[in-house]
């Protein structure tokens, strides 16, 4: 293994200043967790349900008294802007609260079978692995956490090397709620020791992992030896696909932010334009100064649409997809120390070129044409991915048949909401295996037990 580090800077993204310096968590530390996970999750297994679920409300209530000062973290460590920062930190509380209502509803069942009383038992899995990226810090950490823990499981999070301030905040809010100690533990640290000594431990269950494509498959390889449990929520090349029978005034107005929210780092970033070629012109008309007024800079002033990227590797993976003379639209975005990169608008791109096939994770779309449904169709299926996608038609039939078309987890119409806890979330294809949120989403946390107990006398 690598070395690790002591410690890992942490910058602000919009300035580079250093906001704080976090220990990393070595292998050795790693194992003693696992060791104090296991025996606060026996206990917590054991409690009432009752119990369990109304200290998880409890956490949800200290979650939502801290919203601001967990948004403002955010806003430091991510570069997030502050009303999405805000919206996050009130995602973590509300996620614990539905967790919450499913810790007495996590019922089994009873099966009619001869001679005697089949019932089924849905038992909490142990400790879990949580592997959180940087992008969305707080809710991803909390998609994993809050179903876990309502289930009867300990969480040992691991937040991304970049951005583990708001996971730690939280775990000590978890204390101040009064869950358990060592029942939800942060282990920042770094992917490839941090991460990997919780893959490869053997008293931890499941894994839960968001990032990249790359990563996700190296985790299921490694998990495998172990016959880990795994949910995988990876990249996306997301299309959104515009008919010409389309309000194109709406479609167009809402097309940029689809793939500028968090400075396009999003795995559901509609980043592939797809445009019908008859309004394909009026589209592009129409776009052009849609991306160019989104207010792009410090992301704690309220006005703030779009802050910068996550970090300098960042800007450089970037901008290695967009040669200066290539954009179509270009929008504004702050000079100094930053790392601040512009909205902008590829066209006239080849389908095989590395803007159209891969995921850029910043705030970069490309605009396609396309002749007709099957044409469009054919083209949001080109790709790897397949996490969501949006479609613009007043044509109701279409919008059944292109939603069943897609190979995709997560479709909108007329929208371009894909995340909500109350829905499932995950994707097809290379974008991840399983689904989260939603009300399954204690289910994935428990393993399935069948007991037959004979009536024969
Ligand atoms: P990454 O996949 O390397 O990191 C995600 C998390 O996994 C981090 O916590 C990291 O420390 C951890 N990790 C890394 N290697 C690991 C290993 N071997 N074992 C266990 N854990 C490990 O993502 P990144 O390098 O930060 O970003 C690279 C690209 O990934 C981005 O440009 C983007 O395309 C994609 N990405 C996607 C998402 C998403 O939500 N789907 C999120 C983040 C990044």
């Amino acid at each position: 293994m690598p070395d690790q580090p002591h410690t890992h800077q942490i910058l602000n993204p919009a300035t580079e200043e250093v906001v704080a310096t976090v220990p990393a968590t070595g292998a050795a530390e790693v194992d003693t967790a696992v060791v104090r996970a296991a025996g606060a999750q026996r206990r917590w297994a054991a409690a009432a349900p009752a119990d369990r679920a109304r200290l998880l409300r409890r956490f949800a209530a200290v979650v939502d008294g801290h919203v601001e000062e967990l948004a403002r973290l955010e806003v430091k460590e991510a570069g997030h802007t502050l009303g999405n920062a805000r919206w996050e930190a009130g995602n973590v509380r509300d996620l614990l609260d539905y967790a919450a209502g499913g810790v007495e509803r996590l019922t089994g069942r009873q099966i009619p079978v001869a001679g005697g009383l089949d019932i089924t038992l849905l038992e909490p899995l142990g400790v879990v692995g949580v592997i959180a990226p940087w992008n969305f810090p707080m809710p991803i950490a909390a998609w994993g956490t809050a179903p876990a823990l309502a289930a009867g499981n300990a969480v040992l999070l691991k937040p991304a090397e970049t951005t583990p301030l708001t996971a730690l905040r939280l775990a000590e809010l978890a204390l101040e709620a009064g869950l358990p100690e060592h029942l939800f533990q942060v282990l920042p640290g770094a992917g490839d020791i941090t991460g990997q000594a919780l893959v490869e431990h053997p008293g931890v269950a499941k894994i839960v992992f968001t990032g990249s494509t790359r990563v996700g498959k190296e985790i299921m390889a490694r998990g495998a030896r172990l016959l880990k449990r795994v949910t995988l929520e990876l990249g996306g090349k997301s299309p959104n696909i515009v008919f010409a029978d389309a309000d194109i005034e709406r479609a167009a107005a809402e097309a940029p932010m689809a793939f500028l929210d968090n400075a396009g780092q999003d795995c559901c970033a509609r980043t592939r334009v797809l445009v019908q070629r008859t309004a394909y012109d009026r589209f592009l008309e129409l776009l052009t100064p849609a991306v160019r007024s989104v207010v792009v800079g410090d992301p704690s002033d309220e006005k703030t649409q779009m802050g910068p990227l996550i970090s300098r590797v960042q800007l450089e993976r970037v901008r290695g997809y967009v040669p200066d003379d290539r954009a179509a639209v270009r929008g504004s975005a702050p000079g100094g120390p930053g790392f601040w990169f512009p909205p902008t608008v590829l066209t006239g791109v080849a389908a095989d070129d590395p803007a159209v096939t891969e995921e850029i994770f910043g705030p970069v779309a490309v605009v396609l044409p396309f002749d007709d449904e099957e044409d469009a169709i054919r083209l949001a299926n080109d790709t790897a991915y397949g996490l969501s996608g949006s479609l613009w038609t007043r044509d109701i039939g279409r919008a059944l048949r292109v939603s069943r078309a897609v190979a995709a987890g997560n479709l909108s119409v007329n929208s371009h909401s894909s995340v909500r806890y109350s829905t499932p979330f995950g994707g097809y294809k290379q974008s991840g295996v399983g689904r989260e949120l939603g009300p399954d989403a204690l289910t994935a946390f428990t393993e399935t037990k069948n007991i037959f107990i004979s009536t024969e006398a």
